[in-house]
């Protein structure tokens, strides 16, 4: 098997304000798997030099230590001046095996290079974990909060020039994930080791495939109380949900193209399944601008640069119409059912056979609900269905129904958007005041309403479900819905958004990969998914 650059440091930054906490937090993170600590100086609050050494003294040697104390101007917390900030440092170099420094501080005056050369040779209090074992190592870094750097190619090459400095490092806020494919362009190009980050929920990408490119190390916190920047992973995010230790050359990378896409569901569910199955393929959310220009630029550079090794996408809000134009204008292929939804999402990209897009909320929704009634598909043929909302979801689970015989009323708040649909998939529909006015064997909710954080709201004011209907709720956030309550109540059959959530993202499987999991993987996967979100505040809450 191909690795990836898995000399590629696991970087976990650390703090704490008294010895046994900065201790603590050394050891657990090298437990964790760290190969590279960096103490972040400034934010260890009133700490003092000693209680620094005696946190390092006799630290386990399987990691190197790097020492930041980052100035407020490059978004750290230390308010000294940097005369002062580098004295500190070179008092406390011994115990480290890599000094970071801005680049803005080491170009802004000899003292400043003078005082960080000096804090490079001083003796050390530990064998150095480096391969020129006479002085320690230096990173020399810039860091942009508000967005790109202006000067960066001209920052990049002046690292490059400083003799002194071993590791380029460049971290910025991602307007985009396409910033991701420009830091990759930075790592597999630049001529010394080098660190490019892309801050931000849109930066994810560059923090995981960091390797692939010969990073020299990427960073993780210990937990989310100890993220040190935006879009930081944690440790176990990064070997758990991503699988670091097993990425490596040949990984497939998937993603769920969206904005946002911080809090989906996808990641968690589909790289489960990619673990258990075995294959050799990540997950990841992808925040790509809204409008179709973004889209576009995303996926034309996926697609030129085949060693990035994107293979498939998931396509959510607001880029589902989006991709279907792309695959227009591409001369993509555009199975029968994206068609007749009228909407991608689901991308796959094959370097030989080019771009291919469906829709599987159709086959979720269909699956969703023919196993919850217990019937087969030919079976839905004359069934009465009121469909709620006439958005994305609507059109699928419209379709999914129609092609199978079932007999539709639409009802839907904005009666402009409805009213296309009447003729395009020859349904009836009803004004949203009288939604319940007509009998139905199956209500399917597919408007937003119910959905965190609004979770007392429901779209369905009738005052009864006449008796044995059955309720499909397409909203899985939560997984039990005001509506799937009353439902309950009230005698009927319910059917949750999460049982299509998982037939949805079967179908993606089959998509990219030729066919079915053959077993309930993906309905495991999500019920384990879900699961891990309720013990977790910050965890995915959407799709
Ligand atoms: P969408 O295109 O934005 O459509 C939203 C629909 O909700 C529209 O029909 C809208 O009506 C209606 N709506 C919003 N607020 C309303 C309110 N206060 N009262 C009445 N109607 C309201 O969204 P979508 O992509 O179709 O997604 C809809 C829902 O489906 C999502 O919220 C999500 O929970 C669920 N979903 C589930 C899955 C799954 O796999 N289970 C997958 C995707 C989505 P107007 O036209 O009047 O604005």
């Amino acid at each position: 098997m191909i690795r990836m650059n898995h000399s590629t440091h696991l970087a976990v930054p650390v703090f704490s304000d008294t010895v046994e906490g900065l201790r603590a937090a050394l050891l657990t993170a090298i437990d964790a798997g760290a190969t590279l600590v960096e103490v972040r100086l400034d934010l260890c609050g009133e700490i003092t030099d000693d209680d620094v050494r005696t946190a390092m003294t006799n630290a386990p040697p399987s990691a190197q230590l790097l020492l930041t104390y980052r100035s407020v101007a490059q978004g750290g917390e230390c308010e000294e001046e940097d005369e002062a900030r580098l004295c500190r440092i070179d008092r406390l170099a011994p115990w480290f095996d890599l000094i970071d420094v801005e680049l803005d501080t080491w170009r802004s005056s000899e003292r400043h290079r003078e005082l960080v050369r000096q804090a490079l040779v001083e003796p050390g209090e530990r064998p150095l974990q480096s391969e020129a074992p006479s002085r320690r190592r230096l990173i020399l870094s810039v860091h942009d909060f508000r967005g790109r750097p202006k000067s960066m190619q001209n920052d990049l090459l002046e690292c490059v020039e400083t003799p002194a400095c071993d590791i380029v490092k460049i971290a910025w806020s991602a307007r985009s994930v396409r910033d991701c494919l420009e830091a990759f362009e930075i790592l597999r190009s630049c001529p010394k080791p080098a660190i490019a980050i892309c801050m931000g929920a849109p930066g994810v990408v560059s923090r995981l495939l960091a390797p692939r490119y010969g990073a020299f190390a990427t960073f993780a916190s210990l937990d989310r109380q100890q993220i040190t920047a935006p879009g930081q992973l944690t440790i176990s995010e990064l070997k758990t949900t991503y699988r670091w230790d097993a990425l490596n050359e040949a990984t497939s990378i998937f993603g769920v193209i969206g904005h946002p896409v911080s809090h989906s569901l996808s990641p968690a569910t589909h790289n489960r399944v990619f673990s258990a199955r075995g294959v050799n393929a990540v997950y990841t959310p992808l925040d790509v601008a809204p409008g179709y220009e973004p889209l576009k630029a995303f996926l034309l550079e996926s697609e030129s640069r085949p060693s990035a090794g994107f293979r498939g996408f998931s396509v959510t809000i607001p880029h589902k119409l989006h991709a279907m134009r792309f695959l227009q204008e591409q001369g993509g292929h555009i199975d029968a059912i994206a068609g007749r939804v009228g909407a991608i999402n689901t991308l796959a990209f094959d370097p030989d056979g080019g771009w291919r897009g469906t829709n599987t909320d159709y086959a979720g929704a269909l699956a969703a609900i023919t196993t919850g009634l217990g019937m087969s598909p030919q079976r839905l043929a004359g069934i009465r269905a009121t469909v709620l909302g006439a958005g994305g979801v609507s059109r699928a689970v419209i379709a999914a129904l129609v092609d199978h015989g079932a007999i539709v009323t639409l009802s839907n708040r904005t009666e402009e958007r409805m009213a296309p649909m009447r003729d395009e998939f020859g349904i009836q529909t009803a004004p949203w005041e009288r939604r319940d006015a007509s009998e139905a064997d199956l209500i399917v909710n597919c408007t937003s309403v119910g959905m965190a954080p609004d979770t007392e709201a429901t779209p369905w004011t009738g005052n009864a479900f006449a008796g044995g209907s059955v309720v499909f709720d397409t909203v899985y956030t939560p997984e039990e819905t005001r509506l799937t309550r009353d439902a309950m109540g009230a005698g009927a059959t319910v059917i949750r958004g999460t049982a299509m959530f998982a037939g949805q993202a079967a179908a993606q499987w089959a998509f990219w990969f030729g066919a079915a999991t053959g077993d309930d993987a993906y309905e495991r996967a999500t019920r384990d998914a879900i699961d891990a979100c309720a013990t977790d505040a910050n965890a995915p809450t959407d799709f």
